[in-house]
């Protein structure tokens, strides 16, 4: 059975967000993206509405939900402001799902109330200067010190980063070779020898706090380690797998604003004596925008239903964000099109939509490392 009938449940919580979205974020968006930082109040506020407990128990906080609703909040974030999705998207999707996921009832009680009320950012501190696709050899070091660990190295291109008040943090704690020996930490950010620097000048998501982090004898408790000495990169994986349906599903959200904001004015600029909408070349940009918002939607929502149920999803999940994050770029390239020079300017939405498209198809696995899961999957040879 095929049902992509919203519950009313789930229709409600789209809702919520898209009047979140209209009163909360919209009018500052161009405000955040020139003076590259959104206001940190917007997390207090999406804590009180209960988009950073989604999905998360409510005995934990959460604000419990399925994960359609989770990608319909999602969506509607990413058509407001990617930045301000992003942050959801790091501080529940990858850092307090992983939590509720892999912690012990003490980390789960430290860590997922103030998370989810937006008391607390999270960051995922797994990317190092050295280290990006091939993450499974990352250098950053936690050796055991009697009942704690020391850690050394550095993350790079964090986000959240410098509003983080915990790092998820992936270190290497054995000699053990690749991914075997990486482990996961709950490191709080006022630990003395963590130091954090913001990374300026990104090409889009500029409202968002990118951080590079230095761990310099950083000393930590036992019971900072989340899941069993040895099992980080699991730990990282699996976050990463639903990381991917969030960050499809802004997608989306970044291709229906692009389709939005192209038909509005294609309706309105007349060139020729007519609508530029009445020219048939403008209508085909804007149908294939159309074209990619169902596709790249229909793949997020497959993924959100297969975890729902209790399937297996990752290479579903890699599809959608490898489609979605390749169609969010075309779709927002295609309605800056429309908008003709109108579009090469910030007070217009195309280009801000295009330089945050840009980076989906980078993180959280670049379309090669995508491609290369996808193919593993259906060959069963690893190509990496
Ligand atoms: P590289 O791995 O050096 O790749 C360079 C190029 O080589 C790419 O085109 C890649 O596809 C290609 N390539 C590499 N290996 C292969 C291969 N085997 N086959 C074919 N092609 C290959 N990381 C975090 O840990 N936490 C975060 O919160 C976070 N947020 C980010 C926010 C932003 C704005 C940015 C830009 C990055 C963020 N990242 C984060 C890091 C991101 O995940 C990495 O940039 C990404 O994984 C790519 O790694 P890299 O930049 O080192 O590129």
């Amino acid at each position: 059975m095929v049902n992509l009938e919203l519950s009313e449940e789930q229709a409600a919580v789209r809702q919520l967000a898209r009047a979140f979205v209209e009163r909360e974020i919209a009018p500052h968006v161009v405000e955040w993206d020139r003076g590259e930082e959104v206001d940190r109040g917007i997390v207090k506020k999406l804590g009180e509405v209960g988009f950073l407990g989604l999905t998360v128990a409510e005995e934990y906080g959460g604000s419990g939900g399925d994960h359609l609703a989770y990608c319909l909040v999602t969506e509607e974030l990413g058509r407001g402001d990617s930045s301000v999705r992003g942050i959801v998207s790091v501080s529940l999707g990858l850092v307090a799902k992983t939590i509720a996921a892999w912690g012990d009832e003490e980390q789960k009680r430290r860590w997922l109330p103030g998370l989810t009320a937006g008391e607390y950012v999270g960051c995922f501190g797994l990317t190092e200067p050295g280290t990006g696709s091939d993450a499974g050899n990352l250098t950053t070091r936690a050796v055991r010190d009697g009942d704690r660990y020391v850690i050394d190295g550095t993350k790079m291109f964090i986000t959240n980063g410098t509003w983080a008040d915990v790092v998820l943090l992936f270190a290497r704690t054995t000699d053990a070779p690749g991914h075997n020996g990486v482990s996961a930490f709950l490191v709080p950010t006022d630990t003395p020898g963590l130091t954090r620097r913001t990374i300026h000048g990104k090409l889009g998501l500029r409202g968002q706090a990118t951080a590079e982090l230095v761990f310099e004898d950083v000393r930590v408790p036992a019971s900072a380690l989340l899941g069993a000495e040895g099992k980080g990169f699991s730990v990282a994986m699996s976050a990463l797998a639903k990381g991917r349906m969030s960050v499809a599903a802004g997608c989306v959200g970044i291709a229906q604003a692009a389709l939005d904001a192209a038909v509005r004015y294609a309706g309105e600029r007349e060139q020729f004596g007519k609508p530029i909408a009445q020219h048939q070349l403008v209508q085909e940009l804007i149908s294939d925008i159309a074209v990619d918002v169902d596709a790249a939607r229909l793949l997020t929502w497959r993924v959100a239903d297969l975890i729902d149920r209790g399937q297996p999803f990752a290479v579903e999940s890699s599809k959608a964000k490898l489609f979605a994050s390749e169609a969010a770029v075309r779709a927002a390239n295609n309605a800056l099109q429309v908008f003709g020079g109108y579009g090469y300017i910030d007070e217009y939405p195309a280009g801000k939509l295009l330089r945050d498209a840009r980076v989906m198809t980078l993180y959280e696995g670049t379309s090669q490392i995508q491609k290369l899961l996808i193919g593993r999957a259906l060959t069963g040879v690893s190509a990496f």
